[in-house]
């Protein structure tokens, strides 16, 4: 077991993270920006450690002065959270050189599945269905990329083999924009990853967005926790998620869990992680794969009573897996909506002092998040405040827990996006289920 683990995060997360450690009587130590000694969950750690000024580049991000922290604190071991350093692979090795563990899978894992087209490759080679595309990367010459958009059909999509965050992509509808689509996109993907490569899939026009949550103890066992619906996106970021993903037939979704669970072992993957595919006319094709925990993750805690900080913990402590597919039993419904600090018509973050908090509570009610009374959201990170989480025996009572939920919840002070949630919860097409990823950007108006 791990004696004590550095919090290498922020925000909801890294109390989420704290309170997991806690359970475990793991000792913890929070790292922080000057601006963030105020965090909840600085406060309650065992330790904490000022790692530099307030940009992230400074201190998040600032990766010999979080070694150091360890050094400092006897901290064995570093749990990266979500977004930050969570999948950069330089740090996960420079931690192991340090002779420390990496909460999440070994970095040449990391690496792998960071880049797309060595992930699609990979997903490829363990029989997980792919979006039909270029086989690697595209080659630089002209008829035969021109061959290849032909051969997959368009409409397709140019993407940058190093991409990430919704950037580096372009959809090309017919031939004549094809070359210069390449072209852009290659120079875009140069100067913002440093890495030109792009390579051609199918655009698929109307898919959902369903993920499959996967546990493995990198000892040659691994589970899947069922599938996530994170279909209401804006600008390809997530608003709301639900667990398990609605109106999927069952055999095509034990079909990729268990093409998911294989892959795993097949890449020797360690840890939590998530397989993420687009959905559509029944079938589903892998985009990519996130090597650490997601923000959306409690939904399928919700549903499945697998706490999944607490089994990262333990497998990077060297536990096998404790239990099996057949001992994963799903259990109702769940939602997550994420409470940001932003103006509701711009989008725009809106930081600034909480004068008052209220979090909703009751039966089948989970709120995670950091902000107390009189706390100040800084200007310098994410704006997500809180994660409202219902669970319910089915997906209608689930979701009539978020009504009420979102209606009890109060932040003042600072904006939030909590009516677009209200009025979210009561669409009748998302009430029905199964809307696809442009559904949230065609309602507002985008
Ligand atoms: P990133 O790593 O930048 O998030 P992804 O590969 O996950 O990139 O794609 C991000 C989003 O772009 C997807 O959620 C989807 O909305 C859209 N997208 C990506 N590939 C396709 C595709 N082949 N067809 C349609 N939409 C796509």
């Amino acid at each position: 077991m791990l004696s004590k683990v550095l919090i290498a995060n922020r925000g909801e997360i890294a109390l989420r993270i704290l309170r997991a450690c806690k359970e475990l009587d793991i000792k913890t130590v929070a790292v922080h920006s000057k601006v963030d000694a105020d965090l909840k969950h600085v406060r309650l750690a065992d330790e904490s450690v000022c790692i530099g000024p307030n940009p992230s580049a400074d201190s998040y991000l600032n990766i010999p002065a979080i070694i150091s922290a360890m050094e400092v604190t006897g901290a064995v071991a570093v749990h990266p959270g979500y977004g930050f350093l969570a999948e950069n692979a330089n740090f996960a090795e420079q931690v192991e050189r340090s002779g420390f563990t990496f909460i999440g899978p070994s970095p040449a894992v990391i690496r792998l599945m960071g880049d797309k087209v060595s992930a699609i490759a990979a997903m490829k080679a363990a029989g997980v269905p792919t979006v039909p595309g270029s086989d690697g990367t595209l080659s630089e010459e002209p008829a035969e990329i021109i061959a290849v958009a032909r051969d997959v059909g368009y409409p397709v999509i140019i993407k940058a083999a190093a991409g990430g965050g919704g950037r580096g992509m372009r959809v090309v509808h017919a031939e004549p924009h094809l070359l210069n689509a390449v072209t852009l996109t290659r120079s875009e993907a140069q100067s913002a990853f440093g890495d030109s490569r792009v390579y051609i899939e199918k655009f698929l026009e109307k898919p959902r967005h369903v993920e499959i949550q996967v546990l493995a103890d990198g000892q040659g066992h691994a589970v899947h926790l069922g599938d996530r619906d994170c279909s209401l996106q804006r600008r390809h970021q997530k608003v709301l998620e639900e667990a398990p993903a609605p109106d999927i037939p069952e055999a095509a979704r034990k079909r990729v869990q268990d093409a998911c669970v294989k892959a795993c072992i097949d890449i020797g993957y360690r840890g939590a992680g998530t397989f993420e595919f687009l959905y559509e006319n029944g079938n589903f094709y892998f985009i990519e794969m996130n090597t650490r925990v997601q923000v959306e993750h409690p939904v399928t805690e919700m549903i499945t009573g697998i706490d999944i900080v607490r089994e990262q913990l333990l497998i990077a402590g060297g536990e096998p897996l404790s239990f099996t597919q057949k001992d994963v039993v799903f259990r109702g419904h769940a939602f997550e909506c994420r409470i940001n600090a932003e103006d509701a018509t711009t989008f725009l973050p809106s930081p600034g002092t909480v004068t008052a908090y209220h979090a909703p509570g009751g039966n089948g009610v989970r709120v995670d998040s950091h902000l107390y009374n009189g706390y100040r959201v800084p200007p310098f990170y994410d704006s997500l405040i809180a994660k409202i989480i219902t669970h319910g025996r089915d997906r209608e009572s689930a979701l009539a827990r978020m009504r009420t939920a979102l209606d009890e919840l109060v932040v003042e002070g600072i904006k939030t996006n909590t009516d677009l949630h209200r009025n979210l919860v009561r669409d009748g097409d998302f009430q029905r289920g199964g809307v696809n990823i442009h559904y949230l950007e065609k309602k507002l108006g985008l």
